[in-house]
């Protein structure tokens, strides 16, 4: 059996676990359906961290890796539209396509990933040299596209579908909270479009800084500034017409509704699986505002990314931190995301 390099997490009940270099088998093709992809480009998500540090479920002794693109290699009896050589970008989130979420057009919200199906975190993924995935998990990408650009479309697609959400118009005053890599790839989209004021709200000083050379037109600093008072200034006493909590926490979610104008749009975007908040919900009536998720996202905002990625609309050099390769991705690459210098890091097998 031929063997390749894969970055393993082994569970550990109190701790979480860990991610281990490893030597394993190739894996094969097994069904009609299945493609062989030699992984070339697969980015480091902040889930990843959360998993070693127990804060998200993952399958034991499974490869992570679920932000990948790759090239296909060898292809099931049963695959008629793709070839070898072809390049694709996965999607990690395996469907049903028949529970009756998928059958409303809320494939994002497909009953069966609640199972734990996800590439890379309950299936293997993408931090190896090769990856058997099934065809419905994998869209095809333009032959002149960008391979390591192309591993952002997954990450993409959500801030996509995050934006499409927010419904962002010329005349809002739009507010991001949090500029972690997911809030500055929201940000980078939302500032192709013509809108009155963008506002990053950040703790972290490398961060807030990165919010400003991405466009945003003000930074607050909620250790050191009072972020109502900045707001009622920077809008003129408007507020924020959209806040993007790309946090998720109970004070962020507070915040949002300390600073929200009357008709204004909540997006709730980061996910702390524990927050509790606060809120009142006559300020929700009174003022017509709305409060809404943002969950993954659609088939059709993979497209969209995909464009977004392969027409270069979307800066990936500001958001590439680092390229590394895969047998750095514990020494340099998790180490570079714990101190939160960084929007994405980027492995090479
Ligand atoms: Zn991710
Ligand atoms: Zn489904």
């Amino acid at each position: 059996m031929k063997k390749m390099l894969a970055a393993v997490f082994h569970k550990d009940e109190k701790s979480g676990g860990e991610i281990n270099l490893e030597e394993v088998d190739v894996p094969q093709i097994k069904k009609g359906d299945h493609v062989l992809i030699e992984v070339k480009a697969s980015s480091i998500c902040g889930t990843d961290l959360k998993i070693l540090k127990g804060g998200h479920p993952a399958t034991d002794n499974t490869i992570l890796g679920h932000e990948f693109v790759g090239v296909v290699k060898e292809i099931g009896e049963n695959i008629i539209d793709l070839k070898i050589g072809d390049k694709i970008v996965v999607d990690p989130n395996e469907k049903c396509g028949y529970c009756i979420n998928c059958r409303r057009g809320l494939s994002n919200l497909c009953e069966y990933m609640a199972l734990g199906t996800t590439f890379g975190i309950f299936q293997n993924g993408g931090f190896a040299k090769y990856c058997v995935l099934p065809r419905n998990a994998l869209f095809k990408l333009p032959d002149s596209i960008d391979m390591i650009a192309a591993s952002l479309i997954e990450p993409l697609s959500c801030a996509v579908h995050c934006h499409n959400i927010a419904d962002v118009k010329e005349s809002d005053n739009v507010v991001i909270i949090g500029a972690g890599p997911m809030g500055l790839i929201i940000e980078s989209i939302i500032r192709k479009h013509p809108i009155k004021k963008l506002i990053s709200i950040e703790i972290d000083q490398w961060r807030g800084q990165k919010a400003l050379e991405l466009g945003a037109d003000h930074w607050i600093n909620p250790k050191t500034q009072d972020v109502k008072k900045e707001i009622q200034n920077i809008t003129n006493g408007e507020g924020a017409d959209v806040i993007i909590d790309a946090v998720g926490i109970a004070d962020t979610f507070e915040m949002a509704t300390k600073i929200w104008a009357p008709g204004a749009r909540l997006i709730c975007f980061g996910q702390d699986y524990n927050a509790e908040a606060k809120i009142k919900p006559n300020d929700i009536v009174r003022y017509q505002r709305k409060i809404m998720g943002s969950y993954i996202g659609y088939p059709e905002d993979f497209l969209d990314a995909i464009e977004l990625i392969a027409n270069k609309v979307i800066e990936v050099d500001k958001l590439i931190t680092a390229k590394i390769p895969l047998d750095e991705i514990i020494t340099t690459g998790f180490n570079i995301m714990k101190e939160k210098k960084c929007v994405k890091i980027i492995t090479l097998p």
